[in-house]
């Protein structure tokens, strides 16, 4: 018998017309995730198989566990045939190293016409395991263990532990999305929350040197590095916005600058979104955060363009969001303090119902379109790869 990595996909096999897109994307993302582990990776509609030498399952179930499309993993013995005195004969010898008092059998065969049906191959083998295995007891409620069989129609499979996956969709599945990335706590977290509904996301983030510094920069590059051990890899757009800042502080009212600043970002955001096949823009906004985040402000800023933008942290309190920024570790990059770009010019008073005609007007006093052009051909480019594994120099 061989262990082998079985994966289910959970919501993904629910969605009938898309199912075989999926399915290979979630296979492209694994392959990539897990190249240079040596894995070999077959599938079928309800799962996917990885083998690779022993030595490699725990780093492989590491990734696996950062891979969005995943509902399931489980490590389990592939038997040679489906030969059922074969499964009863495999059963025996492998619960000989299992610790356990309680017990369960779960059967499933996705062989329709196997001779022996779930319910009935569960109460053989369960009547196997009281006699093969001392002191041992059924528990149909709340068993120790939970010996799962699978029957298939070459091989059958048996498991004893099953490991939760990420869910979501495969990254990339759903299209693509530019993440606006500051170095705060909200949107890493918004980005995380996009990638799980499958848009594969570029980032953007802008800078106003000198007044922000290349230690600031660095921080979203770390944020974005912990987002590609999501994804395989983030593009990430760092755009300078020095002029256009200098410029609406210095021909715009001071209340407004706020406002008009996020006009402007939102508007190079589009526009780098469009230029790179992205749908939607992505950003931390959450309802009433901050004056720039009340509905009229929002929806003064969002009328500079026509793109949808996704904010999945809008509905959430702040304490959700760090809670997930715990979890994916990006708080603790998030709070060290750096200056960044919003925070830099910040009025004493900024408007809280700001006026899109208002926005107009002030928009006017200066020539926009100059700037925004010269700012996007500016841009830096980084490619930042995951932690895991630095190997994907030619994906982006
Ligand atoms: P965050 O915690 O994500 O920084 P925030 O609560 O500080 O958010 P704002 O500063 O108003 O809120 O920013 C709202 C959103 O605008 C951010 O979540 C981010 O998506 C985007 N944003 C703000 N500053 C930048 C920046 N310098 N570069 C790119 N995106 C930015
Ligand atoms: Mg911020």
């Amino acid at each position: 018998m061989k262990k082998i990595i079985i994966i289910k996909y959970g919501e993904l096999s629910t969605k009938k017309d898309n199912i075989n897109f999926f399915i290979s994307t979630l296979k492209d993302n694994i392959k990539a995730s897990l190249s240079g582990l040596n894995a070999n990776i077959t599938y079928d509609k309800g799962r996917m198989f990885i083998e690779s030498s022993e030595d490699n399952y725990e780093s492989i179930m590491s990734k696996l566990k950062k891979t969005f499309g995943i509902h399931e993993i489980n490590i389990a013995y592939e038997l040679e045939n489906n030969d059922f005195e074969n499964i009863k004969a495999s059963l025996i010898e492998l619960i000989k190293d299992v610790e356990f008092t309680t017990f369960k059998v779960e059967s499933k065969r996705s062989d329709k016409t196997y001779p022996v049906n779930s319910m009935e191959m569960s109460r053989i083998l369960g009547g196997v395991v009281l006699k093969n295995k001392d002191g041992v007891k059924v528990d149909v409620h709340n068993p120790e263990t939970v010996i799962n069989v699978e029957v298939r129609f070459k091989h059958a499979y048996i498991y004893f532990e099953k490991e939760r996956g990420l869910g979501g969709y495969p990254v990339g599945a759903l299209g693509k999305g530019m993440l606006m990335l500051s170095g705060g706590i909200d949107s890493p977290v918004a980005g995380y929350l996009a990638l799980k509904r499958g848009v594969r996301i570029e980032g953007v983030y802008f800078e106003s040197p000198p007044h922000t510094s290349e230690a600031a920069k660095n921080k979203v590059i770390s944020l974005a590095k912990q987002l590609a051990d999501y994804s395989g890899y983030v593009k990430l757009h760092v755009i300078n916005f020095t002029k256009i800042q200098e410029t609406i502080l210095k021909e715009c009212p001071h209340e407004y600058l706020i406002t008009i600043m996020r006009r402007m970002m939102y508007r190079i955001s589009e526009r780098l979104a469009r230029r790179s096949n992205c749908k939607v823009l992505v950003n931390g906004e959450s309802i009433g955060q901050v004056a720039s985040q009340t509905l009229t402000s929002m929806y003064a800023i969002n009328s500079a363009i026509k793109m949808p933008v996704i904010r999945p942290v809008a509905c959430l309190d702040k304490l959700d969001i760090i809670d997930i920024a715990k979890k994916i570790e990006t708080y603790e990059i998030s709070i060290q303090p750096f200056e960044d770009c919003c925070t830099i010019f910040v009025p004493d008073h900024p408007v809280i119902n700001p006026d899109e005609a208002l926005c107009i007007e002030y928009e006017n006093l200066f020539d926009y379109e100059t700037l925004i052009k010269e700012a996007i051909e500016t841009e830096e480019i980084v490619k930042v790869e995951n932690k895991i594994s630095e190997v994907h120099n030619n994906v982006l």
